[in-house]
């Protein structure tokens, strides 16, 4: 098997072009998520550990305290939504044993939620065709600016890029993979962002202020995922005090704290929290009760 690879004058996956027909790539389309959310990160911008940093929660023992960039898998009826490419993305893909996804759809164009997005590469060529990406018009322009080689009007040769194709999303309901989403306006200091609702399943990302025309659209939940960085308030991020307020008035059954920093140390905050909210962690999965439509 080895001389064969290493006699091959195409083993190397760029991405796009085919292969060999000698040596077709034993793919695996991995796990199948549907009915599920799975937690790919639930880090603040600069993921825990932080870089260089030396304290009690960056060098913590527990797995729990490793996040990785914020985002989310979703088991859709008609398909593997992605929400979000992080930096990491790569790494979370592998970890969750996650290798089909059939649409990425986007909260904001921040570095944090955008830049892993060459990551999908090897999941657009197993899939023989482009990836459609749901976002608002100011993420399409980040994503055309940052990765402006996949956009080409001549391709390079052997280069592989990942093959996208644009859906524009607003404020309104749509469809996407046999499911009703729901966006959510969200403001994350000057910005504006976006949250979704999946049936009793909000997905609430990158935000300080929840806008007046939003709360109604966060009536029922049964699970609220929202934004909280650390204890301390923040211009674009909701501080944990300012968490349970909006974990409170929402009244989910069940709240799931995510977009963490190293100042919230997973055992001894979650010791303190009132009951039915949690704080999220790489890996955690929950249930997804989404009707076919
Ligand atoms: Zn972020
Ligand atoms: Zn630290
Ligand atoms: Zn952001």
């Amino acid at each position: 098997m080895e001389d064969a690879a290493e006699n091959s004058t195409d083993t190397t996956v760029t991405g796009n072009e085919p292969r060999s027909a000698a040596a077709p790539p034993a793919w695996t389309r991995g796990r199948d998520i549907t009915g599920r959310l799975v937690f790919l990160g639930t880090g603040t911008s600069v993921g825990v550990p932080v870089v260089g940093c030396g304290c009690g929660v960056c060098t913590s023992a527990d797995p729990r305290d490793k996040r990785t960039r914020t985002s989310v898998a979703v088991g859709l009826p008609a398909g593997h939504l992605l929400i979000d490419t992080t930096p990491d993305l790569r790494g979370q893909l592998l970890r969750e044993s996650i290798a089909r996804i059939d649409a990425i759809l986007y909260t904001h164009d921040h570095v944090d939620h955008v830049y892993g997005l060459d990551d999908v590469r090897p999941i657009c060529y197993a899939a023989g065709r482009p990836l459609p990406v749901f976002c608002e018009e100011r993420v399409e322009t980040r994503i055309r600016r940052a990765f402006d080689y996949a956009f080409e009007a001549v391709p390079v040769p052997g280069g592989g890029v990942p093959k996208l194709t644009f859906e524009r999303i607003t404020t309104a309901p749509f469809t996407l993979l046999g499911a009703h989403v729901t966006p959510l306006r969200l403001g994350h200091g000057v910005f504006d962002v976006l949250g979704f609702r999946f049936g009793a399943v909000a997905y609430c990302t990158d935000t300080n202020l929840i806008p007046d025309e939003t709360w109604p659209l966060l009536a029922g939940l049964d699970t609220l995922v929202l934004d909280c960085l650390r204890p301390a308030r923040h211009p674009t991020h909701l501080s944990l005090t300012e968490a349970l307020a909006v974990a409170e008035r929402v009244g989910a059954r069940r709240t799931l704290l995510i977009h963490m920093g190293h100042e919230l140390g997973h055992a001894a905050v979650s010791a303190a929290l009132p009951a039915g909210v949690e704080l999220a962690y790489d890996g955690l999965e929950i249930p997804l009760d989404v009707a076919a439509v």
